[in-house]
């Protein structure tokens, strides 16, 4: 025989994971204290959090400390109440949950980028953190080596269409050429891998040698430096034909940019040519695009935050 058991927190609904957790109105009362202190929405729901809440930002520790904080007291009020007389109003267990994530937080020790979003946020938790300044690293455009040639490559997917894109450069900087392509929109590591195969089919096109082919998608470069990484099978037709491309090059190096450094990529990326392969030269590069080019010859810094 089965029997239903009463909820405890001073409701009469039946007590299961779910209802405790989730809807019971004392629950709920203090999920609500919860995410007002985290700066979350009201209509945020618990299971939401069980998936959204990861990362090993400070906000993300604080909100599954939070989280994890909010299911123990939960947990630990409807035990007191089945074995004692004693009760906690809602607000008494909000605040022992903030007092735990608190602790539990400045116990770790953790570094907080100085943003106005954390400041915010660890000043309604009155967690005494310290802030460190963001890190910025410095970068410019990287020039080839005398016997190389650069190919800046990027592939650009959004709701108006998808595209891809390179700039051949030679060691000092000067532009041969560049080209540009459209394709149905599918995935933006196949679009990054459409630039790639693009740029070796430029670069082959003007009998270069040897290339380093520089990418800011760290996804397409991991398939070449890493043997036992595989393909999405809808990219397998382009990476198969970048693999036979790559064999008429002395030298095909690939490496990992910051996308601040792939600007003039970038730029091309986004213009939505209408043909599939669209080569051209310097002198038909729109003024911006000089710009560009020019800035990177003459070292222009870059910053990443
Ligand atoms: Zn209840």
């Amino acid at each position: 025989m089965e029997i239903d058991i009463i909820c405890v927190l001073y409701c009469s609904n039946v007590e299961d994971d779910r209802h405790l957790f989730f809807s019971c109105p004392y629950s709920q009362s203090i999920w609500r204290g919860v995410l007002a202190i985290l700066g979350l929405s009201r209509g945020v729901q618990i299971q939401w959090c069980t998936s959204k809440f990861s990362g090993k930002s400070p906000d993300a520790i604080l909100k599954k400390l939070a989280f994890n904080s909010y299911i123990y007291h939960i947990w630990a009020e409807r035990n007191m109440r089945c074995f004692t007389e004693k009760r906690n109003s809602t607000d008494s267990v909000l605040h022992q949950i903030i007092e735990v994530v608190r602790i539990k937080f400045l116990a770790q020790n953790i570094k907080v980028p100085d943003k106005d979003r954390n400041r915010s946020l660890f000043n309604k938790w009155s967690i005494n953190v310290n802030f460190t300044l963001p890190r910025t690293i410095q970068y410019v455009w990287n020039k080839p080596l005398s016997d190389e040639f650069m190919i800046n490559t990027a592939g650009s997917l959004s709701q108006s269409g998808a595209g891809y894109s390179d700039i051949l450069r030679d060691h000092i900087g000067d532009a041969i050429a560049a080209v540009s392509g459209t394709s149905r929109p599918l995935s933006i590591t196949i679009h990054e891998l459409q630039g790639i195969e693009a740029g070796l089919l430029l670069a082959s096109e003007y009998s270069i040698s040897c290339i380093c082919i520089a990418s800011d998608s760290k996804v397409a470069v991991s398939y070449f430096s890493s043997k036992n990484k595989e393909v999405p099978w809808r990219a397998t037709r382009v990476w198969k034909r970048i693999q036979r491309l790559t064999k008429r090059f002395e030298i095909c190096n690939i490496v990992h940019i910051y996308r601040e450094t792939n600007r003039a990529a970038d730029y091309l990326a986004k213009l939505r040519h209408t043909t599939e392969f669209l080569v051209f030269t310097p002198c038909s590069f729109a003024q911006d695009l000089k710009d560009i080019v020019f800035e990177d010859k003459m070292g222009k810094l870059y910053f990443h935050f």
